[in-house]
């Protein structure tokens, strides 16, 4: 490679360094939970996306092992071939019949998932209407598919009606989070819907965040708003709440035939190893007998909300486990994500371009696994700080 590709590339590392913008890994040596040992200190942790607290479950780890010693370690090939495995198979019905739609298919991750659906069943001349603060595997995979994006300001459904109404494409498709990944809120899911009726136009959910955490047994969003639809695609993922790795779609019959022969990203790849799938059955069991652990996650809302005596930085309006606190300024977030490290919590500093300018924050994820100290623990240093910080 020439000298000169060499130095373009460590100029923009320096500009992104210059802008306070370098990412860095921390090192994690437990296993994910509340109580980790990060970059060699022990912290309680407010930033796992394991609302139930299952990554780390006894009963899963067994399935895990059990299951590994019966399939194996390796799918050894992609679905379409040989590495569609009886435990994937059974995994995909337990899903469907979860969410309560028709059938469901397994993708390796949400990444993936959200990349195939949309550009298997979108192309040139199609359009697509994006919530503005969707995750950004959805904005890559409206590009990927040659539709034409339209971003509507966020929740704003009456914006997203004027673009519908003026569109003529043959295949519309409206996109939203069902729970903003960093805001923590709700996508209004019957107006958009009907919406969606009214202009005849497809409704992608992504409930990557709601999944296992809200509506009855955990069963999502949908459940939440106690509403199905043969329009709405239906896409999770069960590295998350559900404590392993991987997602799926659920959607109508016709809509899981046509991604399983269309979407590149479901076909082009290895199957995932099938006792991650054997592990998630477990897992999806958890969920649904234990309504404890979302009582517990709701208890904990509460108390951080009713806890907090903040005047200079605002908590986002959010009945979920994500918990925004609005700081302003990437110096400010960073300060005092640093100042809550140095009370062994750790919580991360979110900045633009993850969030609009101006909005950084501290994205506090609560999960079943912290116990009501914990959480007692994180709103005095809260509380502490804002008083330290303005002296
Ligand atoms: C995490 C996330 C994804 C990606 O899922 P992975 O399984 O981690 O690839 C997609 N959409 C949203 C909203 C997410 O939060």
């Amino acid at each position: 490679m020439s000298d000169k590709l060499f130095a373009g590339l460590a100029a923009q590392l320096q500009e992104r360094d210059a802008a306070g913008l370098t990412r860095r890994r921390r090192l994690l040596e437990t296993a994910q939970g509340v109580h980790i040992k990060c970059d060699g200190q022990t912290v309680l942790s407010f930033c796992s996306n394991d609302y139930l607290g299952l990554a780390n479950d006894p009963e899963l780890i067994n399935a895990w092992q059990q299951s590994a010693n019966i399939a194996g370690v390796g799918s050894g090939a992609s679905h379409l071939i040989t590495g569609h495995h009886h435990y994937h198979e059974l995994l995909e019905k337990a899903l469907a019949d979860f969410i309560g739609l028709p059938a469901a298919l397994l993708f390796s991750t949400g990444y993936m998932a959200n990349l195939g659906i949309m550009t298997a069943l979108l192309g040139r001349g199609d359009a697509v209407f994006a919530d503005r603060l969707n995750h950004a595997s959805l904005n890559d995979a409206a590009v990927l598919s040659r539709a034409e994006l339209y971003r509507y300001p966020h929740n704003d459904l009456s914006a997203l009606e004027a673009m519908l109404k003026t569109s003529n494409a043959p295949r519309k498709l409206v996109v939203a989070d069902a729970v903003f990944s960093m805001d923590g809120d709700l996508t209004p899911v019957p107006a958009l819907l009907a919406l969606c009726e009214k202009y005849d136009a497809l409704l992608l959910l992504d409930d990557a965040h709601g999944f296992g955490v809200l509506g009855k047994e955990g069963r999502g969003t949908l459940s939440h708003f106690n509403l199905t639809s043969p329009r709405i695609i239906y896409m999770a993922t069960l590295g998350k709440a559900a404590g392993v790795f991987g997602a799926f779609v659920a959607a109508d019959q016709i809509v899981i035939d046509y991604l399983l022969q269309n979407a590149r990203t479901y076909i082009y790849t290895t199957a995932s190893p099938p006792a991650i799938s054997a592990t998630l059955i477990k897992a999806l069991e958890i969920i649904k007998r234990d309504e404890s652990r979302r009582v517990h996650l709701q208890g904990l809302i509460s108390l951080l909300k009713s806890g907090l005596q903040l005047k200079r930085w605002k908590l986002e309006e959010s009945v979920t486990a994500i918990q925004p606190l609005i700081v302003g300024s990437n110096e400010e977030a960073l300060a005092l994500s640093e100042y809550l490290l140095t009370k062994n919590i750790l919580v991360p500093a979110i900045r633009p371009p993850t969030v609009p300018k101006d909005t950084a924050r501290l994205r506090i994820s609560l999960s079943a696994a912290h116990s009501e100290h914990d959480v007692a623990q994180l709103i005095q240093s809260l509380n502490d700080a804002e008083s330290e910080m303005a002296a």
